[in-house]
């Protein structure tokens, strides 16, 4: 069989497309197969629109996996100071947002288009609308059948996402390809998503709806404190959102509602500075207010503070410091910023992704068990393995 391309590339995304501009660099005749009309439509609708492109700080710890230390060859050979060249080289005007989190300051279509420059550069071949019908190993590589014709390679490289946004083109095309090829699938759940509530829970806060405020949001030994938003079917905010990740259906959260505080400390002191003051009325300087009154309605006695003795504080403390949160589920893929799980590590090699069961096939970004946390370290991790396969192939 005579190879048409010497590899190909499934998904214009972020990881093919990294992975194709840097195969391309090399020399190598790349072909990026997108079945959607264009390509990064996630980096198009990502950060608001103006992509969160990387994280300064984006470390191995930042990433869940069922192997923790599978990403750190990639990220370790790949980091953002690389990507911020690139982006620099470009003349992309960007800022820091918080806590290491680099966005545009103009569009995320600036990505996309240096993207797509750097493809053309490298003579990358990009076929969009491009549906693939059937992948098969053969000698000396693969035959991939399309809509646009038969196309064969010794390289494949797998970059086709996970469920997050079907509207946006994401399906579980490469989970499929993985099992074909003898790879595990590690369950697949919704990852950075908002949180839904049931029953009195949901009753309790459902005219709260649109209310925010700082939390430290707790599983285990996991937290992450940043905003809450209050919504009308239950919980969102970027502190939901990054503890979605590790929540499991039926178990329970911890919020602090007063985080970086001893709220008993405070407590004490309001009690002696303002003794005829309401519980409610003091909550309410440091929480919304609306929010406080619910707390003192439903989860907490409401009485002038002196009427308190110091166990009795200590419990009420205890509870703003680890209000537990019961969720009855997410609100799934049409919102999640990503899909959890993926193709099972054990069955890849952590510096060039490539399959140990099939050599010459590969897997990238979002399709592979490594999720990021919320702030530009997905896009880390596209950038970073589709890198490491780029030169491997
Ligand atoms: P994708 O970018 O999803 O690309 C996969 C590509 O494959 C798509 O173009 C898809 O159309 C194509 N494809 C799928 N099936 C097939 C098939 N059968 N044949 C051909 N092509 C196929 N991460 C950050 O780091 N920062 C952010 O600011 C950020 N914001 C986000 C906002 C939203 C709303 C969402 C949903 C996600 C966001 N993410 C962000 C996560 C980030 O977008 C993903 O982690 C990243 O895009 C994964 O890259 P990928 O290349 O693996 O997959």
């Amino acid at each position: 069989m005579l190879p048409s391309h010497d590899v190909i590339v499934l998904g214009g995304g972020a990881a093919g497309l990294m992975c194709a501009l840097t195969a391309g660099q090399r020399g190598l005749r790349v072909l990026l197969v997108e079945h959607a009309n264009k390509v990064g439509k996630k980096i198009l609708m990502s950060g608001g629109g103006r992509c969160n492109f990387t994280n300064t700080g984006a470390t191995p710890a930042n990433y869940l996996s069922a192997n923790p230390h599978f990403c750190k060859s990639a990220l370790a050979r790949y980091t953002p100071a690389d990507f911020i060249e690139l982006v620099e080289r470009h003349g992309i005007a960007y800022h820091e947002k918080e806590l290491g989190q680099l966005f545009c300051d103009v569009s995320s279509k600036l990505i996309v288009k240096m993207l797509v420059d750097e493809c053309s550069a490298a003579q990358v071949r990009i076929d969009t609308q491009c549906q693939v019908h059937a992948v098969q190993q053969v000698e000396g590589g693969f035959r991939v059948d399309t809509s646009q014709g038969h196309f064969a390679a010794p390289s494949l490289v797998v970059a086709t996402g996970g469920l997050s946004i079907p509207s946006m083109g994401a399906t579980g095309f490469g989970y499929e390809l993985a099992k074909q090829f003898g790879h595990t699938v590690l369950p697949l759940r919704a990852g950075l998503v908002p949180l839904t509530l049931s029953g009195k829970h949901q009753e309790r806060l459902q005219d709260l709806s649109g209310v925010a405020l700082p939390v430290e949001a707790r599983h285990g030994k996991q937290a992450f404190r940043n905003f809450m938003l209050i919504t009308h079917r239950g919980v969102s905010g970027p502190a939901i959102l990054q503890i979605s990740s590790y929540w499991q259906p039926g178990e329970e959260l911890k919020l602090d509602l007063l985080p970086g505080q001893d709220a008993h400390a405070w407590l004490l002191e309001q009690q002696a500075q303002r003794p005829a003051a309401e519980l409610k009325t003091v909550l309410g300087d440091a929480l919304p207010r609306r929010f406080a009154q619910r707390l003192c309605e439903v989860w907490l006695p409401n009485r002038p503070l002196r009427q308190y003795n110091e166990p009795q504080l200590r419990e009420v403390s205890a509870l703003l410091q680890a209000w537990p949160l019961t969720a009855s589920g997410t609100e799934g893929y049409r919102t999640a910023e990503v899909t959890l799980g993926g193709v099972d590590t054990d069955g890849l090699s952590s510096s060039t992704m490539m399959s140990r069961i099939v050599p010459g096939l590969f897997f990238i970004g979002e399709v592979v068990d490594v999720t990021g946390w919320l702030g530009g370290y997905n896009f880390q991790w596209a950038w970073a393995s589709g890198h490491a396969a780029g030169m491997a192939v």
